[in-house]
């Protein structure tokens, strides 16, 4: 029998007879408690049982790795599909993939329940006990067919995958089996901390026109914690949903009759935009931003020159025609073929709901001859674009068709690149500091070596690039570099949040382009006398105030720092008598610009109380005898706590300064350690 040398990733180099599994390498190398329920060999995401024939490096998977949940979640399927045909004897598997967060399996069966997930479960965890060992087989065309031969939904995979005469392969656990490539688990031990989640209906192939399967999803964990844990998250995701808060909270609402995608920012979800862009618009001023307003509207003549228009049509609202070339069309009979090709040409014009901001910054940039002493210029706007999003992607206030943009350009010369993107980064690192987002990372998307398809030229690319590194490590937050994630205009660093409970949310950028400059012919006159083309930077860090706000309603799972709630105060009388000392009360707050409500109403107090907290205001500001005798008030926390007789001049001072400090979380009434929540 002939030796192979098997690489180990630490370097080691081992001799093993010809034949030997990855199963046996890993023990040899790890010892019996190697945790690994798969191997990449030379790379490739292998089943343990592999035997390997020639020489190879070997690496364990452990289920904790993305490739290893994604294996577990796989297998978990195969089992959900086993435990499904054991216990509904016509049931057909038909497909059955692992998914971001668990898996899911689409049978062809009659309708089940919620109710029927339990025996399922249970099923899979009996059979999971057994531990069988699963098993992959190789079968040519003909034994894979009869193999299937009473399941039509495998037999159509297998004819439309199968070159003619190629076989593929099965992997066996008990005495079921399934079409499959693997790599799969080599035990159902693993699987032992499911969770089925819910049951829906999907089309066969996602088509309508096709049958109507069961699909059922479910959760997997290498560990009863990490599936307690994940159960957890995913209910504490449920409660800080944004489109959940978002209307328990009246922040926003959607309207099918305005159109899908397009948020409607109701007062007190209009308030929390406000501050924010207050907020980051004195930052701006700070920095050296002229604010500009432009039209949601432009010519398409302007996106052609931008390269808007024709490309990313499809991402974009149909163009509008001019009324007058509207009717002569019509009347010529033009059909909406005739007219789009008319567009796409050039021959006739249109406008559009403008995708970017960015066209009409450049037209303000160029309507002044500008020289090196006006830049860098830096043109800010809270600017409105329009992206026709598929209405199978639109979501909450996180994926919209309008959205508005903490949008600027900055107009600079290559060399002040790297200061004004570091200038950017400034800005991302106080608002996200304010607000506790202290864990993101950044990304910073560099060109591909390899590839020709960048416009500038190869040395400022190489500064740019640099800069944008630099800047990136100035934040002192993990970073990553990634080749050929660039656009074709230049490189870009990109901002990725991750909240408590470990979601990632992807939010704004800032791009470097060495484009639009060039498409709309800037220039400025040097102190050589002579004229250079601009560098312009994009910058929106926190992407749209929409997908910013929906970001921070579950952040703050909807219990928003005071300067951000949008009702401070509720000022609730313990009864009819104090109804003049809350208004007063009420009067002087206002002076102050704080945000006040007030229920002088005749239910309870408790009752009261219950109601209000429904809406999270900073402080329930509670007024009885005492209170209007002494000119004091009390307050209760969201979390319950209480204080008492405050005195009102001095509440009035602690909570404007706690407003225009912009404190993390209400902080007047003293933790008593003790929560409702
Ligand atoms: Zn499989
Ligand atoms: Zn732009």
């Amino acid at each position: 029998m002939s030796m192979i040398n098997v690489t180990l990733p630490d370097g080691t180099i081992n001799e093993y007879a010809e034949g030997i599994t990855c199963t046996e390498v890993i023990t040899d190398a790890l010892g019996r408690k190697h945790g690994c329920l798969a191997a990449f060999v030379d790379g490739v995401e292998k089943d343990m049982s592999t035997k390997l024939s020639s020489s190879c490096s070997v690496e364990g998977i452990l289920s904790v790795s993305e490739e290893g949940i994604h294996i577990l979640r796989h297998s978990a399927a195969h089992l959900l599909a086993q435990a499904v045909t054991e216990l509904y004897p016509g049931a057909l598997p038909t497909i059955g993939p692992a998914i971001e967060r668990g898996f899911y399996y689409d049978f062809k069966m009659d309708p089940i329940t919620e109710a029927d997930l339990k025996a399922i479960q249970k099923k899979m965890q009996f059979l999971a006990k057994q531990n069988a060992v699963v098993e992959r087989i190789e079968l040519n065309e003909e034994d894979l067919k009869s193999h299937f031969e009473h399941n039509p939904y495998k037999m159509e995979i297998i004819n439309e995958k199968l070159e003619d005469g190629a076989g593929s392969t099965i992997y066996k656990q008990g005495e079921w089996y399934d079409l499959c490539l693997g790599p799969h688990v080599p035990n159902l031990s693993r699987l032992m901390f499911v969770k089925l989640t819910s049951v829906s209906s999907a089309y066969w192939r996602g088509d309508q026109e096709r049958e109507q399967l069961v699909r059922i999803y479910g959760l997997v964990e290498p560990t009863k914690d990490a599936l307690q844990s994940t159960l957890k998250n995913i209910e504490e995701a449920k409660k800080r949903d944004h489109r959940k808060l978002g209307k328990d909270l009246q922040l926003f609402h959607i309207d099918e009759e305005v159109g899908q995608g397009l948020i409607l920012w109701t007062p007190r979800g209009s308030i929390i935009r406000q501050e924010l862009q207050d907020f980051i618009s004195f930052h701006l001023r700070r920095q050296g931003y002229s604010q500009v307003f432009t039209p949601h509207v432009g010519k398409l003549d302007l996106y052609r020159t931008s390269g808007h228009f024709p490309y990313y049509q499809e991402s974009q609202y149909p163009p509008l025609v001019e009324k007058d070339l509207m009717k002569k069309l019509a009347d010529e009979g033009c059909s909406c073929s005739e007219l789009a090709n008319l567009m796409k040409s050039g021959d006739i014009d249109g406008y559009m709901l403008k995708p970017m901001n960015c066209p009409h910054h450049v037209k303000i940039y160029s309507s002044q001859a500008r020289s090196y002493r006006d830049l860098p210029l830096r043109l800010a706007e809270f600017g409105t674009v329009y992206r026709w999003e598929q209405s199978g992607e639109i979501s909450g206030m996180t994926r919209v068709r309008g959205f508005t943009q903490d949008d600027a350009h900055l107009f600079v010369t290559e060399e002040q690149i790297a200061e004004e993107v570091l200038g950017c980064i400034e800005l991302v690192q106080i608002i996200f500091d304010k607000l506790g987002m202290t864990d993101y990372r950044v990304r910073v998307g560099l060109r591909d070596p390899d590839s020709d398809k960048y416009v500038g030229q190869s040395e400022a690319w190489d500064k740019a690039e640099d800069a944008c590194r630099s800047a990136a490590q100035s934040l002192g937050v993990e970073w990553t570099e990634e080749e050929g994630e660039a656009a074709f205009y230049g490189p870009k660093i990109d901002f990725v949040v991750r909240d408590v409970i470990e979601r990632e949310w992807q939010l704004g950028t800032v791009q470097v382009d060495y484009n639009l400059p060039e498409r709309f012919d800037l220039s400025y006159k040097g102190n050589d006398g002579e004229m250079h083309r601009p560098v312009m930077i994009h910058r929106a860090p926190f992407g749209s105030m929409e997908r910013f706000v929906g970001v921070l309603i579950e952040h703050f799972a909807g219990k928003f720092p005071t300067w951000l709630t949008p009702t401070q105060c509720h000022i609730i009388t313990i009864s009819e008598k104090h109804k003049q000392y809350a208004q007063e009360v009420a009067d002087l707050l206002k002076e102050k610009e704080i945000r006040v409500l007030v229920d002088d109403g005749d239910d309870t107090i408790g009752k009261k109380i219950r109601t209000h907290r429904k809406m999270q205001p900073a402080y329930m500001v509670i007024l009885g005898e005492g209170e209007a005798e002494n000119r004091t008030v009390s307050l209760r926390a969201r979390n319950g706590d209480q204080v008492s007789d405050l005195p009102l001049d001095q509440f009035i001072d602690d909570l404007m300064a706690e407003i225009s400090n912009k404190a993390p979380q209400p902080c007047l009434v003293p933790s008593q350690q003790q929560s409702e929540d």
